[in-house]
């Protein structure tokens, strides 16, 4: 079977079974504070396994893009090292929501893998959880007895709470699991070592692929366990590893999913698969990076200095540094493997041709940065290379390997190996006292206490927020939160006008009011999809009945800036053309950011025409169309775009404005009027390909206006009201020109001037030939008169003291030649030594020093120490 086959086989199977096939959710996390990206198929089903959402469909099978590069399951390191991790992989699972439990779950799986695969039942193991004294948790005898229907009684193998309990996180939905591993080693292999003993113990081809989990408790915050009142079945196979099974391989590498890839990687660097192992790994890295990276574009995340796209950025810089070290490749080269990416999974993921230009020059770009960072590191490494030789010394120290780790992107085992080569080594503790200090600030930084829930009433929270900015509302249920050392609360609420932080929009603020007091709200964010109020105090009485108020003025900002991005998304394209799609947007009271792909700087013509299109429909005042709950098929026949890498339900929601037609759950404006005008008021790059506009609307637009208008008052008055203030200004600045060159002029002559004065009053004392001078012009003078008398003096030994004040405040220059210098005189020193009796201080060099000070009085005593230590 091909790999396409065998997926098809696995939601095929569940289909029959009365399995609901949905698509895979993005892999890209957004919207959710606590992950960054889709690490199992659960995740999108998250928030029905916590009872926020309703059950639509009590049986559900995927595929699922997954990333495990990052949090709780991060595989990054083995990826290339081992056959059978992947950074991107995809998860086949099926679910069931208080339906089926571990009766019917063990029994598919079985009959998926043995009798529609038909994988050889002598070479599968399963685990089951062994129990846990400190939870009170007996042996899962339960699916032992069931195992035991089908599998030799020897094949059930118990296991620890840290491989056989699932838990979501510290709290939550969780319970047993049973993994089912397979041994894909030779017969003769086989009988010389009982795969028995291999599960779980890291063997390259006795590997887990399915695990099924069975989740019936509740994690409270004190640790304890409840049942959890619906039963969840959840369950994830690596597609990659059923694939290595099927076709009978022993890596995942080596089946239909990376072949191709591996194929294209050798040619285009000129190497072979299976030659040689650190090749090996370099390809196999290459080859699972260019997917992950590839689809993290395609789903808007682009890499970045920040979060999410940090992440993308680090595996980017991954392949970079394995193809530089082991495949010789000292230029951009994985940008160049996309086509082949395209070839062989471009059927299954339109979205990769769709976005091909985009994804190459993202890549390139961020190529190229990087190898330029790696020369820059190995120059650093060749500086501290010859430090440590020549210090004598054979091993660098683990903050200079951090260094060059964290600024550098060197990982640990490239620096090792260039001091290798060199004969040198590095303080390993060292380095990783410096990585745990890291990890420790990362984890101050991020950590949020959260409490338990403490329940209310029961019910789903109710958004009234499209029609109405307040009304009366009882709390559900809410939780004490820290973080940063400060607390405060969530609070749900039966009913709410509050929006919550989504697409882009800002979370409202307002109060909650009741008889007795008034709470402020001060933002509003969805958790799992529960819209949360923050608030910094409880109400005394939690039982109260409240009156809920957003904050209308700021609301009704915030919907002008929202429409307005609606608006400009449309003109956008209209001016730029249709490759214009959104990938990002930021919509708060005060301005808008939207981000969007376009390959070059707008220029100051289409940047107009941007806003003129857009306050053109503004003045048109076009009337909001608001499309509530209706199918997506149905939304896309309106011609609403959908975002690629965003996820839409089945139902969904359309704004439209006329001809700006989009799917989104924002709040806005009732007619485009109310937006007033918009003004761009920046226009940038974020990424390769990808640009940024800001800019404000309404009131803030008119502020904008104002603040321009005030400035030309301003300026206008300073030129006495002229007619053509333009001609004004130009006609001000060539004066100035003509000015400064008087100016110039003039000050050589008075420099000239003043040299000749001072040559005659040159005193010979002690054998040194002394001019000394207090007077109150600008120091630079003096200065410029050095390289006029230096020449003069060149064999004599000389001494040109000036003291200064000019503008209240004194300073001191003393100039010495060479012959005075060859005496063992030093400007610097002697100036710094005066200097304190102006309350001052300074330095230059031996030959020429100044100083500046407060105390103007004190000049004279200064200039007669200066003349003492000069010719004494
Ligand atoms: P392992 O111990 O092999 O890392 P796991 O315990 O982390 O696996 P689960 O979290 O149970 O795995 O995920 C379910 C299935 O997903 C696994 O049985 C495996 O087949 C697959 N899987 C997990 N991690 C990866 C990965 N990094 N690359 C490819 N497949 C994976
Ligand atoms: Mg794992």
């Amino acid at each position: 079977m091909t790999s396409n086959e065998i997926r098809q086989s696995f939601l095929d199977f569940f289909a029959s079974k009365n399995h609901k096939i949905v698509p895979s959710a993005p892999m890209v996390v957004k919207d959710d504070p606590t992950l960054m990206f889709t690490n199992a198929g659960m995740n999108q089903w998250k928030n029905i396994i916590l009872g926020n959402d309703p059950i639509t469909y009590p049986r559900i099978a995927d595929s699922q893009k997954c990333l495990r590069v990052s949090g709780k399951h991060n595989d990054l390191e083995e990826v290339g090292h081992d056959t059978y991790h992947h950074t991107m992989f995809e998860m086949l699972g099926n679910w069931s929501f208080g339906d089926y439990f571990k009766n019917e779950a063990i029994e598919w799986a079985w009959e998926y893998l043995t009798e529609v695969l038909k994988l050889d039942k002598d070479r599968l193991y399963v685990t089951v959880f062994e129990g846990s004294k400190e939870d009170g948790l007996e042996r899962d005898n339960e699916a032992a007895e069931i195992w035991a229907k089908f599998i030799d009684k020897n094949r059930i193998i118990d296991g620890n709470k840290h491989d056989n309990f699932w838990e979501m996180g510290d709290t939550g939905p969780c319970g047993p699991c049973s993994e089912i591993h397979i041994d894909l080693r030779s017969e003769e292999e086989r009988k010389a070592i009982d795969g028995k003993l291999l599960v779980n113990g890291d063997h390259p081809q006795v590997i887990e692929i399915w695990n099924n989990v069975f989740m019936q408790y509740n994690r409270k915050a004190d640790g304890s366990l409840e049942p959890l009142p619906k039963k969840v079945i959840d369950t994830g196979m690596g597609f990659e590893r059923l694939c290595v099974a099927v076709q009978g391989k022993t890596s995942n590498y080596d089946t239909d999913v990376f072949q191709p890839m591996l194929k294209a990687i050798g040619k285009k660097c000129d190497c072979a698969y299976g030659v040689s192992e650190k090749t090996d790994v370099a390809m196999r890295v290459v080859a699972d990076h260019i997917r992950t990276i590839a689809f993290a574009i395609t789903d808007g995340q682009l890499p970045s200095n920040a979060k999410a796209g940090y992440v993308i950025r680090r595996i980017l810089r991954r392949a970079v540094r394995y193809g530089y070290t082991f495949l010789n490749q000292h230029a951009a080269f994985i940008y160049k493997l996309i086509p082949d990416l395209i070839e062989s999974m471009g059927k299954a993921y339109p979205e990769l041709k769709q976005q091909q230009t985009l994804i190459e020059k993202v890549i390139k770009e961020e190529e190229e940065a990087f190898l330029r960072t790696l020369e820059t590191g190995i120059r650093l490494l060749d500086k501290i290379i010859v430090d440590t030789k020549n210090a004598n010394k054979t091993e660098i120290t683990g903050v200079e390997a951090f260094t060059l780790y964290d600024t550098y992107g060197f990982p640990l085992d490239l620096t090792e190996l260039i001091l290798k080569e060199n004969g040198l080594t590095l303080n390993e503790n060292e380095f990783n006292a410096e990585m745990q200090k890291q990890k420790e600030r990362a984890r101050n930084a991020a950590s949020v206490e959260t409490g338990d829930w403490v329940s209310l009433l029961e019910g789903d929270s109710i958004f009234v927020g499209y029609d109405q900015t307040s009304c009366e509302t009882k709390i559900l249920r809410y939780r004490k939160m820290a973080s940063k050392g400060k607390e405060y609360y969530q609070v749900v609420l039966s009913k709410t006008p509050f929006y919550a932080e989504m697409g882009g929009q800002v979370g409202d603020t307002g109060t909650l009011t009741s008889n007795n007091e008034k709470i402020i709200v001060i933002d509003t964010k969805k958790e799992n999809n529960l819209p949360v109020h923050i608030v910094e105090k409880l109400p005394q009485n939690v039982s109260d009945v409240f009156v809920a108020e957003i904050n209308a003025d700021n609301r009704t900002a915030i919907e002008a800036n929202h429409s307005a991005t609606h608006l400009l998304h449309e003109a956008l394209r209209q001016v730029l053309g249709n490759h214009v799609e959104q990938k990002g947007s930021y919509v708060s009271a005060n301005s808008l950011r939207f981000d969007f792909s376009h390959f070059q700087k707008l220029s100051a013509e289409e940047i107009r025409k941007v806003e003129h299109l857009v306050n053109k429909k503004i003045r048109q005042n076009i009337s909001l169309q608001e499309y509530r709950n209706i199918p997506i098929a149905e939304a896309r026949e309106l011609g609403a775009m959908a975002l690629f890498g965003e996820k839409y339900g089945e139902e969904v929601r359309v704004i439209q404005y006329g001809s700006s037609i989009e799917l989104c759950g924002g709040t806005h404006v009732k007619a485009t009027g109310c937006i007033g005008m918009l003004r761009i008021v920046a226009e940038s790059s974020v990424a390769a390909g990808i640009r940024r506009i800001e800019a404000v609307t309404a009131e803030n637009a008119e502020k904008l206006l104002d603040t321009l208008q005030d400035t030309q008052t301003t300026i206008r008055e300073l030129f006495n009201n002229v007619p053509n203030i333009l001609q004004a200004i130009k006609k001000t600045i060539d004066d100035n020109a003509v000015l400064k060159k008087k100016m110039e002029d003039f000050m050589h002559e008075k420099t000239m001037n003043m040299r000749n004065t001072l040559l005659e009053r040159a005193a010979n004392i002690n054998n040194v030939k002394v001019i000394k001078h207090i007077g109150e012009d600008s120091p630079e003078l003096y200065k410029n008169m050095v390289p006029l008398l230096k020449g003069k003096f060149a064999d004599t030994k000389f001494a040109f003291i000036i003291g200064t004040v000019y503008e209240g405040k004194p300073s001191l220059i003393l100039f010495l030649s060479q012959p005075m210098i060859d005496a063992g005189f030093n400007a610097s020193t002697i100036v710094r030594e005066a200097a304190k009796e102006i309350q001052g201080g300074g330095g230059g060099q031996a030959f020429m020093a100044t100083a500046g000070g407060k105390n103007a009085d004190g000049i004279q005593i200064a200039i007669d120490k200066i003349v003492e230590a000069v010719t004494k």
